[in-house]
């Protein structure tokens, strides 16, 4: 029986981050483990309640009050078994997750702050390793079905492990030189460390899931020749199409990049630093790879902005500026605006945050300033107002209030417009909807028959949880569109929303 109680005994406490000055100096994560006797305590905290609205939060309908009663007691077994039934991956949302449970628990309700859901998935993730390893479970007889799945991010990983448990022949084709989506290369080592995507990927290795790695899906392999070879595709290309200024003056300068360009090679130099091969040091545009006592502007609010100010302080930058367009949001919830249970619009500060750099709100840059030789120099930017008027964004900058901020390196980290246009969708037949997402029919099937899609290509740019839920969701359609025995989970429909105000 939990302990009603628990939360006016205890405040919500969390391990202490890695001291700054140690853990800008390496790419470890920035949170050690939280320990047994701290993390039963929080787990007390949760009050079981009869309607538990973190439920509500999170897509993947995690049985949140019983694996936090679990670990109350102790029982980490049941409590890994408890975690695993809704979600493939715990190690990933665990790390990363910006927990919409949480925003969601009924401690919020009375002012008390949430339970610390997230930090007690994390350590029932880790103990699962820590207890054994995670062990898999191959199936014993093979429905004789097969499923391409295009894409190897958290989305269609979920679905490959759920269709090969469910007998299901998987073979996931990747692009790229290693699986793992935005977790391998676009998520920095600090905040994920790619020994957790490796386990998982032995474990789905044993239940039966092929890679292919180098495998771009309509150039290397055709639709055609992906659909003789496959009773069913799924795609998962993910949201990778980043927004762009090309109307701001200056933006053909020599250090002006988009995020993911910067981001992404950084995060392989740190790979190959680990696996003892020769780090690429320059960009193919013979751009250093490297923030190194250059002074950074980082343009944009969100997690990719985040990310690169905490590579930017590891390669050493100058100094470092943090853009928004937006006024700073307020502190807390504003009850009027995002009433509780909803996902409230607040200042979000990232570990990154801590490390140092300058971020300024309310601006918008007006020039790329040329040092002369065609190299950035420094972004000209302007004090602005933003409204919405008939649905459309107008920004109005305030005269006189222009100044220049020093720049050698320039990251645009200004959100995504949907999937890349690319050769596999015209071959497919599928394409692109205004957001430059793919739409799916409430039973995951895209406009052509047998392919289907999930994660961030059909959502836009979202959340591991998201594209985690969209994976098993879309495994338990093709299971049913292959006559499969029985039901998967399938926590989410493809219209589902985040529980929002408006
Ligand atoms: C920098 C950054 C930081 C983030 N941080 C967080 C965070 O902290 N917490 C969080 O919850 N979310 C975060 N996100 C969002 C999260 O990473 C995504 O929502 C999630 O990875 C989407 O998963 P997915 O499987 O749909 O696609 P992706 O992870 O994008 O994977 C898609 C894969 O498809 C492959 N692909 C595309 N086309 C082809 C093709 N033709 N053939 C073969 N392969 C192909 C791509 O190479 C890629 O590997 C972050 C995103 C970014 C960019
Ligand atoms: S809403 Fe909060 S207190 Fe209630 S069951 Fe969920 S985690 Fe526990």
């Amino acid at each position: 029986m939990p302990d009603p109680n628990g939360f006016l005994r205890y405040e919500r406490r969390l391990p202490a981050r890695r001291p700054v000055a140690v853990r800008i100096t390496d790419w470890r994560e920035v949170y050690p483990p939280a320990g047994e006797e701290l993390i039963r305590e929080q787990a007390t905290r949760c009050m079981d309640c009869g309607i538990p609205f973190c439920h509500d939060g999170c897509p993947l309908g995690n049985r949140i009050p019983d694996w936090n009663d679990l670990v109350r007691t102790g029982s980490w077994d049941a409590a890994v078994e408890s975690l695993h039934a809704t979600n493939n991956f715990p190690e990933f949302t665990g790390r990363l997750c910006p927990a919409p449970c949480e925003a969601a628990c009924v401690l919020g309700l009375g002012g008390q702050q949430p339970v610390t859901i997230k930090q007690v998935e994390v350590e029932i993730a880790d103990a699962a390793v820590a207890r054994g390893g995670l062990n898999p479970r191959p199936v014993p007889a093979s429905t004789g079905r097969s499923v391409a799945v295009v894409g190897s991010g958290p989305a269609g990983l979920a679905a490959a492990q759920q269709l090969a448990r469910a007998g299901h022949a998987v073979t996931v084709y990747e692009r790229d030189d290693a699986i793992g989506g935005l977790l391998r290369y676009g998520i920095p080592d600090f905040k994920l460390e790619k020994q957790h995507i490796d386990r998982r990927l032995a474990q789905l290795a044993a239940e039966g899931v092929q890679f292919r790695t180098g495998v771009n899906v309509g150039v290397d392999v055709t639709a055609e020749e992906l659909r003789a070879r496959h009773d069913a595709v799924l795609l998962a290309c993910g949201a990778l199409q980043g927004r762009d200024t090309p109307e701001t003056p200056g933006r053909p300068l020599r250090g002006v990049h988009q995020a993911m360009t910067h981001l992404v090679a950084a995060n392989r130099v740190v790979a190959a630093a680990g696996d003892g091969r020769p780090a690429p040091a320059v960009l193919p545009d013979g751009t250093p790879i490297d923030a190194a006592g250059r002074h950074v502007v980082i343009i944009g609010g969100g997690d990719t902005a985040a990310d690169c100010l905490g590579v930017a302080h590891r390669q050493g930058a100058a100094g470092v500026h943090q853009l928004d367009l937006y006024p700073e949001p307020p502190h807390g919830r504003d009850a009027e605006r995002d009433p509780w249970p909803t996902w409230p619009w607040v200042l979000r500060n990232y570990p990154a945050h801590e490390e140092g750099g300058e971020r300024v709100f309310a601006v918008a840059v007006q020039e790329f300033v040329d040092d002369g030789t065609g190299q950035v120099r420094g972004v000209r930017i302007a004090e602005v107002t933003v409204e919405r008027r008939d649905g459309r964004r107008i920004v109005t900058a305030l005269p006189g209030s222009e100044r220049e901020l020093p720049a050698d390196l320039v990251l645009l980290a200004i959100g995504f417009e949907g999937t890349e246009e690319q050769p596999l969708l015209a071959q497919f037949g599928v394409t692109r909807n205004a957001r430059g997402a793919v739409d799916a029919r409430p039973d995951w099937q895209t406009d052509a028959d047998g392919v289907f899609v999930a994660g961030d290509m059909h959502r836009g740019a979202s959340l591991i949880v998201w594209a985690i839920a969209e994976g098993r969701a879309a495994a338990a359609a093709i299971h049913s569109y292959l006559g499969g025995v029985g039901d998967l989970p399938a926590p989410v429909d493809p219209a589902r929303q985040p529980l929002a105000a408006r």
